[in-house]
């Protein structure tokens, strides 16, 4: 048997190609899940959901609005009758440095990668309480580790490290309901989220950093997400696991 066959999961900002939410929606179909899409475009998470079969779902949702959320997931109750796993990977970055950071690029960036995380988490944890279980996996960053040093700013370090807090206190005050969350941590990823801009100079300084001497590709990331929303991580919540190859070693 698949380890997610009967499983039924919603991945946000899962439409872009190479993106971690697509190879992580992906694994998750052929391991037996029926999932859900969620981006900007309706167009683009339908292709996206076409592109693993059949059976699974692509919606409209941006994540920044609480609105947007809870009706995407009230089509897919309606539709499924359950949802089982919650993956919070919609996210954007820029590389502006902190003194330079205006107001509408801290809410862009705090916007998508902090408050989606919580309006798509209050959006889905009412109907795993009612379930008495359920899977959040929040993807966060190295940066929010290190500082930064990859790509992002100061304000994408601080939205991942927020991240962080919010998938710890979301794991301790739902861990009576059966409810696990747990983040993801990856380092450099070869995806289109660096939209062009990551340097030469940028690229040769970040690969130096890391012990494995390479770029993590999506996959990589995605098996990480597997085995939390899987049930082989059942006694794992609140915790923060690394894919980096490396670059936080003590
Ligand atoms: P990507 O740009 O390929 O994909 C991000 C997706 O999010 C896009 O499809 C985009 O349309 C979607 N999105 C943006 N705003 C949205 C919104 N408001 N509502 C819904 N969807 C929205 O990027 P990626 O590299 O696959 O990144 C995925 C996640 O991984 C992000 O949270 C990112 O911060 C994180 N991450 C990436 C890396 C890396 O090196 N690639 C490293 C650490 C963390």
């Amino acid at each position: 048997m698949s380890i997610l066959s009967g499983k039924f999961a919603v991945v946000t900002g899962a439409a872009s190609k190479n993106g971690l939410g697509k190879a992580t929606a992906k694994l998750f179909a052929e391991h037996g899940a029926t999932v859900a899409i969620l981006d900007l475009d309706q167009q683009a998470a339908e292709d996206a959901a076409r592109d693993l079969g059949e059976q699974h779902v692509g919606l409209a949702c941006n994540v920044t609005d609480r609105e947007n959320c809870l009706t995407a997931i009230q089509t897919l109750i309606d539709r499924w009758g359950q949802i089982d796993i919650l993956v919070n990977n919609a996210g954007i970055t820029q590389p502006v440095r902190l003194l330079d950071i205006e107001p509408q690029n801290y809410d862009a960036v705090l916007d998508v990668n902090l408050r989606g995380t919580l309006y798509m988490s209050q959006a889905v944890i009412p109907h795993m309480q009612a379930r008495h279980g359920g899977s959040i996996v929040n993807i966060s960053s190295v940066s929010a580790q290190r500082g930064g040093g990859v790509f992002g700013g100061p304000h994408y370090s601080a939205a991942k490290a927020g991240v962080l807090g919010l998938t710890k206190a979301t794991a301790r005050d739902f861990a009576p309901d059966n409810i696990r969350a747990n983040a993801v941590c990856p380092g450099f990823i070869a995806t289109d989220i660096t939209a062009g801009k990551m340097t030469e100079e940028m690229n040769t300084k970040v690969l130096a950093g890391i012990p494995m001497g390479r770029a993590g590709k999506a996959d990589e990331v995605a098996g990480c997400c597997l085995f939390l929303a899987s049930d082989l991580s059942s006694y794992v919540t609140g915790s923060e696991v690394d894919v980096n190859g490396g670059s936080l070693i003590h």
